[in-house]
């Protein structure tokens, strides 16, 4: 950090973002670093939404909150300037916007969440208010006798599943209130158990309040589209049903200058650090890290202020993100409060109760936030009860590992196991390699001479990311410098790898949903080689040819 902590000017904070992450970080700053930074959100629209209580406003149990941003980020000590963060050009502390304005900062932190896209075909696309309605119009179909079996779906890559589940149990009790005949529900998820990662105790409550519903649950079941009256699921199996209510899957926005892994991810430390770049910080949902939560997203937040904040001379040492989840689950009825230690034991470890097990009881727990927006939307916080079973505040480390395991992952790709040709059967078995510092012009030379679309960036032997032409593209198309940017700023970080041992269907069907040209062959972290489109379509069975784009 360059930021010189005894400076008489502040350090100039500026945050791409006005939701739950940029907000909680303003306030955090604000208490934390007081006049010693200025705070400016840089945001394309004049709202802040509150979106938890979209699930419950198509049954008119909750109405979406909407305040002004100008008037939170007063009230936190920021401004907010209108516009969207469009490209970072970290070596001389500036951003660009999408109108082509440009803003100076000392400190940047990206909060700019992820952007929800639909992943069921045929299904409606639940992404919180802007789809209240179309719950709203589905429930009058159910009521009028003209819709009967409903199912609420999860995708795989959706890792946060509440919503469905509160609208499964919320559609239910209506449905119940209102004596509707002959209505079928049902859950698909890929989770193995419902709401798999609050563990044991959080997911037998929420199975159980499923079963007094009479809403059947399909677990471990991917679905992918409706057709004909059925969702159908991979690898095999079908639900019969009217209507399908599924969760988006989430994606980052494309932002030219940071590392981003191939679903549009920013790569961050436990201070919520970008990789490779000074002073440029990111949290919340536009973090590679792999639950995308509100509660969460204000805890990455606060680790990131606490780093700057120090950074800008105050007195403290920062903390790094350690994750505890929390979640309200509406119900209907009483609601239920669900906590686990996403590091600890899922039996041991997981808690769920109709009293609160944290304080104030907010849907979205942010340690500044939840507080700041009570008083702001006027809802007096009761002074603290005394601590339910299970509310002890343990805060354990960081352990992506554990989410990665428990919530809903891609599809395991088939393996040869079968005679059919794998991966390394065609693959290259000598792609270009290499170091993450090294400049475009020296990795587009060596791409120009051995006729390459691509090179693997490793970083002590490890696969770190890839760099195609069309990375290059963008970067000269942006004027970079090519002598002086360097391959880290522009690769896909994280990229989707396969292992030789991989079919080569699968890994055509990879490449067609993603429209990847190029994936990286890994064995036990190394890189082994590189299979192209064409070889992967050219020797896989079946019709690969649709929608690949050549
Ligand atoms: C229906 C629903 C129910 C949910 N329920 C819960 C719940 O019960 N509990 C919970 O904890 N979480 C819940 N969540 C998740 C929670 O809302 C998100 O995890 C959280 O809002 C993420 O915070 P964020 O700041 O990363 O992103 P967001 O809150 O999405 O904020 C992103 C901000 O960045 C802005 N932005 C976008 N692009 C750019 C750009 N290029 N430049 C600058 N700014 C940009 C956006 O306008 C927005 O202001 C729910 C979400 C949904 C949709």
């Amino acid at each position: 950090m360059t930021v010189a902590p005894t400076a008489m000017k502040p350090t100039r904070v500026l945050v791409a973002g006005g939701g739950v992450a940029a907000l909680e970080a303003a306030l955090a700053l604000r208490a934390l670093a007081e006049d010693r930074v200025t705070v400016e959100l840089l945001a394309p629209e004049p709202h802040f939404w509150y979106r938890p209580l979209a699930v419950a406003a198509p049954f008119e149990l909750g109405e979406v909150l909407r305040f002004e941003l100008n008037e939170l980020a007063a009230a936190a000590g920021a401004t907010v300037a209108l516009g969207s963060l469009a490209a970072v050009e970290a070596t001389s502390h500036r951003v660009r916007t999408s109108a082509g304005a440009e803003i100076p900062y000392d400190v940047l932190l990206v909060a700019c969440g992820a952007v929800p896209t639909p992943a069921i075909s045929g299904a409606l696309t639940f992404r919180g208010p802007a789809d209240v309605e179309k719950v709203g119009a589905l429930l009058e179909e159910l009521a009028a006798g003209a819709v009967r079996r409903v199912v609420f779906a999860v995708p795989w890559g959706a890792v946060w599943s509440l919503p469905v589940y509160e609208l499964a149990l919320l559609t239910a009790a209506h449905v119940e209130a209102r004596g509707t005949p002959g209505v079928e529900l049902a859950v698909v998820t890929p989770e193995e158990t419902p709401l798999q990662l609050f563990g044991q105790a959080g997911s037998e409550a929420v199975r159980e309040l499923l079963a007094e519903r009479g809403v059947t649950v399909h677990a471990g079941a991917y679905p992918t589209e409706l057709v004909d009256g059925e969702l159908r699921l991979v690898p095999e199996g079908k639900v019969d049903s009217d209507r399908v209510v599924a969760l988006p899957r989430l994606r980052g926005p494309r932002i030219d200058g940071l590392p981003q892994t191939v679903d549009g991810f920013i790569p961050v430390d436990s201070h919520g650090r970008v990789h490779g770049l000074e002073d440029v910080y990111a949290a919340g949902d536009v973090t590679s890290f792999p639950l995308k939560q509100g509660g969460i997203a204000a805890q990455q937040a606060d680790a990131a202020a606490e780093a700057v904040a120090a950074a800008a001379g105050a007195d403290l040492a920062p903390r790094p993100f350690r994750p505890v989840l929390r979640g309200l689950l509406l119900t209907g009825r009483q609601p239920r409060y669900l906590r686990r230690e996403l590091t600890g034991d899922a039996v041991r470890d997981s808690w769920a109760s109709p009293e609160p097990l944290w304080w104030p009881p907010a849907k979205i727990v942010g340690r500044y936030l939840a507080p700041f927006l009570g008083s702001f939307a006027g809802v007096e916080v009761p002074p603290e009860p005394a601590a339910a079973h299970g509310a002890v505040p343990v805060e354990v480390e960081l352990d992506a590992e554990t989410v990665e395991r428990s919530s809903s992952r891609r599809p395991e790709l088939e393996h040869d196991d079968d005679g059919r040709r794998a991966v390394g059967d065609v693959m290259s078995p000598d792609p270009i390699l290499v170091a993450p510092e090294v400049t475009l012009a020296e990795v587009a030379e060596k791409m120009r001479d051995r006729d390459a679309g691509s090179a693997l960036v490793v970083d002590d032997g490890r696969l770190i990311g890839i760099l195609t032409s069309r990375d290059l593209l963008r970067a000269f198309a942006g004027r970079v410098h090519s002598n002086e940017a360097r391959v880290r700023e522009w690769m896909t970080a994280e990229p989707v790898a396969v292992s030789s041992k991989t079919t080569l269907e699968a890994a055509a069907r990879l490449m067609t949903e993603y429209g990847f040209h190029h994936l990286p062959v890994v064995e036990a972290e190394r890189v082994v080689g590189m299979l192209g489109l064409r070889q992967a379509v050219r020797h896989a069975r079946g019709r690969f040819g649709i929608g690949l784009g050549f």
